[in-house]
């Protein structure tokens, strides 16, 4: 075990660049305040950074190692506090990282989730933001992939360890050393991370993806978490020609499933609680829409699907679900609620079936999805807002009220 001290973050940049995450260093009690407000929150990369450093000492070592730029950004201060115009700092560029100025940014129920500390401790204040659109505005020495002026998007990483099996084999949302998420978490320069509600953002290349021409950046935003939220799945299950699927919940999430999924070729039900947007769905590409908030669409619908995703933000009575699969069905749950899922073992037993949970995708798999996207002509729906909209639409999208996606336009900051 290497000491823990106060320099130690500057002798591992020594080692090797940057902070390892996997360099043990001795767990001793730390200052209250600064280390102790992250402690729940962190993932593997603040765990293994020095606790015993001084939070000023740390944070003048980082400022001496990364100058920092002022950014715009709409950030919260408390899970009940409205968002509120401030100015964050970005490192400076790294021989790897791009500059991206950002034009877009979705709200995803994640944002909605964490803002509120839903999920648990917040490192507040918080910029969320995972879907974002923008156009590269500097690169460092040694970008090779990216150029001034291209048109780029961000997904929910900007990180991972880059050596663990999952990261090699490019599911770095999956790092077993936990990826370093795009917001409320810690990078490895030992920063909190913060998101896309702000005018620019600095990435390192290789988690920075391109936005094919055809694809407008507004509609782009939402596909760098829900697209491929959902393209994921629906390729690792295997939706295409001859399978009847279901997306339980037509959100930001189950609208992008069911043009992907239509896309793919396969045949596509929409379980929403009402027919309220049975109109819009079949649009989308639906074949079927039935209402849940009716008990006969259970009964009608029993052993029907093959595989079923479910974008719910609320805990549903998944055997109520189940009960609608084949024979060997799937049900992928995606949506994300704070209460654990409740399944009876009998509801699984009776038709060998398996219920699944999937979390974003990959880099490669993104780029794959929004290629995907702009083959086939799909965006996301959308309703552009102002920064000042933001708590509004907070509340409309936990209200079910949001057609499809709210997208933040950071013209208006
Ligand atoms: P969203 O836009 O709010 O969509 C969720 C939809 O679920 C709603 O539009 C609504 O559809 C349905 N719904 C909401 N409350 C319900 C309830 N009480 N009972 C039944 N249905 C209900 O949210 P989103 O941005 O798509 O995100 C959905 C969930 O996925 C969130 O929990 C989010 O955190 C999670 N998420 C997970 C991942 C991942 O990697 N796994 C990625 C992104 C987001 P209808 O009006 O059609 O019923
Ligand atoms: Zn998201
Ligand atoms: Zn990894």
């Amino acid at each position: 075990m290497a000491p823990a001290c106060g320099v130690c973050v500057e002798a591992l940049y020594n080692r090797k660049g940057l902070p390892s995450a996997y360099e043990p260093v001795t767990p001793v009690d730390h200052a209250e305040g600064w280390n102790k407000q992250r402690k729940k929150t962190a993932t593997g990369w603040y765990d293994n950074l020095c606790r015993a450093a001084d939070p000023d000492q740390v944070s003048n070592h980082m400022r001496r190692q990364q100058p920092m730029r002022s950014v715009t950004a709409y950030a919260t201060s408390d899970r009940k506090a409205p968002f509120h115009k401030t100015t964050i700092q970005r490192r400076d560029l790294g021989p790897g990282d791009v500059l991206i100025k950002i034009a877009f940014a979705g709200i995803c129920h994640t944002d909605i989730h964490t803002a509120r500390g839903e999920w648990g401790d917040v490192i507040f204040p918080l910029v969320p933001g995972h879907e974002m659109a923008g156009v590269v505005e500097e690169i460092g020495a040694g970008v090779t992939k990216y150029a001034v002026g291209d048109r780029v998007g961000v997904g929910c990483m900007v990180d991972s360890c880059r050596e663990c099996d999952n990261c090699l084999a490019g599911e770095q949302q999956y790092c077993l050393n936990g990826p370093v998420y795009t917001y409320n978490c810690i990078g490895k320069d030992g920063r909190p991370t913060e998101g896309g509600y702000s005018t620019h953002i600095v990435v390192d290349q290789d988690f920075v993806l391109a936005i094919p021409a055809g694809i407008d950046l507004d509609v782009a935003a939402p596909l760098l978490c829900a697209g491929v939220t959902l393209y994921s799945p629906l390729k690792h299950w295997g939706a295409g020609p001859g399978t009847s699927l279901a997306i339980v919940g037509l959100g930001g999430l189950g609208h992008m499933g069911v043009k992907i999924a239509h896309a793919l070729g396969a045949e596509v039900s929409v379980l929403s609680q009402s027919l309220s947007k049975q109109a819009d769905g079949r649009r989308l590409g639906a074949d079927n829409y039935y209402a849940t908030a009716d008990p006969a669409t259970f009964k009608q619908l029993k052993h029907r699907f093959d595989l079923i995703v479910s974008t719910v933000s609320a805990t549903l009575p998944m055997h109520s679900y189940l009960s609608m699969l084949r024979l060997d069905g799937t049900l992928v749950n995606v949506g994300a609620p704070s209460d654990p899922l409740s399944v009876p073992a009998s509801s699984l037993m009776d038709k060998r079936l398996r219920l699944a949970g999937s979390s974003i995708g990959g880099i490669r798999e993104t780029q794959e999805m929004l290629n995907f996207c702009a083959e086939h002509g799909l965006g996301a729906e959308i309703e552009v807002i102002s920064a000042d909209q933001i708590d509004v639409a907070y509340d409309r999208v936990v209200d079910s009220d949001v057609r499809y996606r709210f997208v933040i336009n950071t013209a208006t900051f």
